[in-house]
């Protein structure tokens, strides 16, 4: 990284060297506190991401040779690393993505974990023995790396989710190109410059920024990539299927969310109105497992509506690098713009604002993407800010009269990312868990996922998943072998002559 008179300027890691895009042109970074440019990264072309690709071609066989102990040496190095840089990585993520700076400390300590974590499989099981028909034979199912993986990533994470993809590709024996989002290049660029200081191989882990539809769409459609693992909107993962489609490329898609949020009448009620509040305003509302509807049972419907007004309205908006501060800015004018249509429409559908429902007004955020902390009543669960994902501060809350009414109301979406109850009936806990169409549940508690667990979306939130043994084995397929290690060869079975 160098600096001219106003703007960083970053390279991208293609193999053992950091250049700029091959077209020459740059793309500006926002800070979205502020809406002012701070840095620059190369605008990668189509030229760009085949070239990465190729490196990682190259680079895979030896890399897959390493034994687990070896590979997983190198993925605690790149942990230990993060952790020493911790607080400049996290201002980073703050300053191209917005979240407040003890959420981006959280996030980078989450992005060490995976390193971290994923290399606990050095010494994992690769595969299994089955008992064959005839004597003195075995069957046996490898585990075996895809080769180039294509990893593209979203901005609402743009640190934890490039290690929630390198780390595990790497572990099993892969190599790896990320392509991050256009509005926040300059994590993956971070900590490429990490990977590379724990002295991974060049060509392992490749960076390449640019435009979705160009070196995204480049990496997807290219013969070297074997398989494709993407965390962003249901529009790009249809986009990247449907593209991937001419090579029949393996796809695991995490795509957006709709969470439900079922607070029963029973629930402990501080502890429902917190979590809410938490599951919906954590990074500005822009998490794929965000609380998105609040169902409440009409008996505590207005205790829990004051609560969470009072709550909600009390979040410390403003410059998120400064202590203290609980809500940053949306990530970008786009972003911002959605938000304020989403919350236009659901008016015009009948909804009620009751808290916010504008930009903040104050001097300080007439620059930058704000929008204050809102709370939405008078909803049905027919109108848009309900069925669609809004990813931003914005709380729809309704009523409802019945456990199965909010089981119904829960799975009445084309989405099937999380779920939220609160409730202290043991009954209602189980029913829950086996009624709700959605791939992860959480009672009585909010997340954020644990490493070991497995975050999988039903419906239109994807398809495979990350995290855990079941993440991992995303990054294998499976060789099957048929071993004769008989003195005499097999008997021929088929009714063909000797
Ligand atoms: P996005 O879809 O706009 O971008 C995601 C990535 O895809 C970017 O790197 C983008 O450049 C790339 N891309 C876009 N079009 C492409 C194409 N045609 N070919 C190849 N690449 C393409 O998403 P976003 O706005 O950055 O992220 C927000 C979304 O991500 C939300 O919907 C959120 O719910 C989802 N998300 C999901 C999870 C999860 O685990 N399920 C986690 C975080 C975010």
């Amino acid at each position: 990284m160098s600096t001219n008179t106003t703007l960083q300027t970053y390279q991208m890691r293609i193999g053992a060297q950091w250049r700029e895009a091959s077209g020459g042109r740059t793309r500006s970074v926002l800070n979205p506190a502020t809406g002012e440019a701070f840095a620059e990264v190369p605008e990668g072309t189509r030229e760009d991401a085949h070239a990465a690709l190729e490196a990682a071609f190259q680079a895979q066989p030896a890399w897959a040779a390493l034994s687990g102990v070896q590979r997983a040496a190198y993925l605690k190095r790149i942990a230990a690393l993060i952790r020493k840089d911790a607080d400049r990585l996290a201002r980073l993520v703050v300053q191209e993505q917005g979240k407040p700076f003890f959420e981006a400390q959280g996030e980078i300590g989450g992005t060490s974990e995976f390193f971290e974590y994923f290399a606990t499989f050095a010494r994992a099981p690769m595969g299994e023995i089955l008992a064959a028909d005839t004597p003195n034979e075995d069957i046996w199912i490898r585990n075996v790396p895809y080769g180039v993986v294509v990893g593209i990533i979203p901005w609402n994470y743009p640190a934890a989710l490039f290690s929630r993809k390198v780390a595990p590709a790497l572990m099993a024996g892969n190599t790896i190109v990320i392509k991050p989002h256009e509005d926040t290049p300059l994590s993956s660029l971070a900590l490429a410059k990490v990977v590379e200081a724990a002295g991974v191989p060049p060509g392992v882990v490749n960076v390449v920024t640019g435009a979705g539809t160009e070196v995204g769409d480049a990496l997807v459609r290219d013969d070297i990539t074997q398989l494709i693992t993407v965390t962003g909107s249901v529009r790009a993962g249809r986009q990247i299927l449907e593209a991937a489609a001419k090579n029949i490329t393996v796809v695991s898609l995490e795509l957006g969310g709709k969470a439900p949020f079922i607070v029963m009448d029973d629930a402990e009620m501080d502890a429902a109105v917190r979590n809410a509040i938490t599951a919906r305003f954590m990074n500005c509302g822009q998490v794929c497992t965000c609380n998105e509807r609040t169902y409440v049972h009409r008996r505590v419907f207005d205790q829990f509506l004051e609560r969470y007004v009072d709550m909600a309205s009390k979040l410390r908006m403003g410059d998120p690098m400064q202590p203290g501060i609980e809500l940053g800015p949306k990530v970008n004018q786009v972003e911002l713009e959605k938000i304020e249509r989403m919350v236009g429409r659901a008016q015009e559908q009948g909804a009620q604002v009751v808290l916010g429902g504008k930009r903040p007004q104050a001097e300080q955020f007439h620059k930058g993407f704000w929008y204050e902390p809102t709370v939405l009543t008078n909803v049905r669960n027919d109108m848009d800010i309900m069925q669609q994902e809004v990813f931003g501060p914005i709380t729809p809350i309704m009523p409802f009269d019945d456990f199965e009414e909010a089981i119904a109301l829960a799975n009445d979406t084309r989405y099937g990312l999380s779920a939220y109850l609160f409730t202290r009936d043991i009954q209602h806990m189980m029913r829950a868990v086996q009624a709700i169409r959605f791939g992860e549940v959480y009672i009585n508690k909010i997340g954020p996922e644990q490493l070991q667990g497995f975050h999988t979306g039903y419906g239109l939130s994807g398809q495979g998943g990350d995290d855990g043994a079941h993440g991992l084995d995303h990054y294998f397929r499976k060789k099957t072998v048929y071993v004769n290690y008989g003195d005499t060869p097999a008997p021929n079975l088929m009714p063909y002559p000797n």
